[in-house]
């Protein structure tokens, strides 16, 4: 079932999307060769404390990170380690969640840690950033839930790459992951009608490679099924009468 959210709803929620956005900033400022993913998981959970909020993944479903750090083939829900320094070249993910009053928002980025990244490294990064501008600029009020996925596979595909199907977007609120699913693939014109109060987070997985992917055996850590380079990119959006609200939108991008 689907939650539509109430403008004062959706005002905490630009809270917890402003927190999230705040710590990605000092995250991606952060980021250097040598520190290790477990460095920036205990960054993140300062920036978010310190700034009134308490991170969503922490011990949900047992994660143990405040924050989600996935290098090169890892899609998603790496786990900080002490062991994993960055590494001039590497694809990083961030993935950051906090929660504000009650309501969440999650959003993801990827980055080059220093030196000069893979022409193909580069163009997969550009793509799945362009696919999730992409589904942004299709979930609009009168459109179909599935005009969102598609737009997103359209470009990551139209660029050469594939979309994972087995992890999605989703509706977020009061809870972190909250009805309806947001796949990042599929026919345009299905699923529920868009309308004011609807808040997802879209989140584009591609991969240059096969859209497979299988999981570690820590249980979180996704990596695609081939090894190939995965880049992921997400934001929480809010449907108002006026339109669209990015609310993990971050003020230095
Ligand atoms: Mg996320
Ligand atoms: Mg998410």
């Amino acid at each position: 079932m689907i939650i539509f959210k109430s403008p004062e709803e959706i005002g905490r929620m630009r809270q917890a999307g402003r927190v999230v956005a705040t710590t990605i900033d000092q995250l991606l400022a952060a980021v250097r060769p040598g520190l290790t993913t477990e460095d920036l998981d205990r960054l993140a959970e300062e920036f978010i404390r310190d700034q009134g909020a308490v991170p969503s993944f922490k011990g949900y479903r047992g994660f143990p990170g405040t924050i989600c750090t996935s290098l090169n083939h890892e899609v998603v829900h790496g786990i900080p380690s002490p062991t994993r320094a960055l590494i001039p070249g590497d694809v990083l993910k961030l993935d950051v969640g906090a929660v504000w009053d009650g309501y969440h928002a999650d959003s993801a980025v990827s980055v080059f840690v220093a030196g000069a990244p893979s022409e193909e490294a580069e163009k997969l990064v550009r793509a799945t950033e362009e696919s999730l501008e992409a589904g942004i600029a299709a979930l609009r009020s009168g459109a179909r839930l599935s005009d969102v996925g598609h737009a997103v596979q359209q470009v990551a595909e139209g660029a050469g790459f594939s979309c994972v199907r087995e992890y999605a977007g989703h509706g977020v609120g009061r809870a972190l992951h909250e009805d309806p699913q947001v796949p990042n693939y599929g026919d345009p014109g299905r699923g529920p009608v868009v309308k004011p109060g609807l808040v997802v987070a879209i989140e584009p997985m591609v991969n240059v490679g096969t859209w497979r992917t299988r999981v570690l055996r820590d249980h979180w850590t996704v990596v695609t099924a081939d090894g190939s380079l995965s880049a992921h990119f997400e934001h929480t959006i809010a449907v108002t009468e006026d339109g669209t609200e990015v609310l993990t939108a971050r003020p230095a991008a």
